[in-house]
């Protein structure tokens, strides 16, 4: 183990991009602001893309049904 993977084990580093957060330990590895709100942004497209998903499956099966 690096003291960089320390770093981030801490909390001191983000996980995901490895920036300094804060120098104060947390004890655990967390994301900084800028990767937190990338994550947001990317489960809420994950979600978006779900839903329209869900939306065709059962289009399709309406349509199947009036087979
Ligand atoms: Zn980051």
């Amino acid at each position: 183990m690096s003291f960089y993977d320390d770093y981030v084990a801490d909390g001191l580093c983000c996980e995901s991009c490895g920036v300094l957060i804060s120098l104060n330990e947390v004890g655990y590895s967390r994301r900084c602001v800028a990767c937190e709100i990338e994550e947001r942004q990317r489960q809420r497209e994950a979600q978006a893309a779900a839903r329209k998903a869900r939306l065709a499956a059962r289009r399709e099966s309406r349509r199947e049904s009036r087979r």
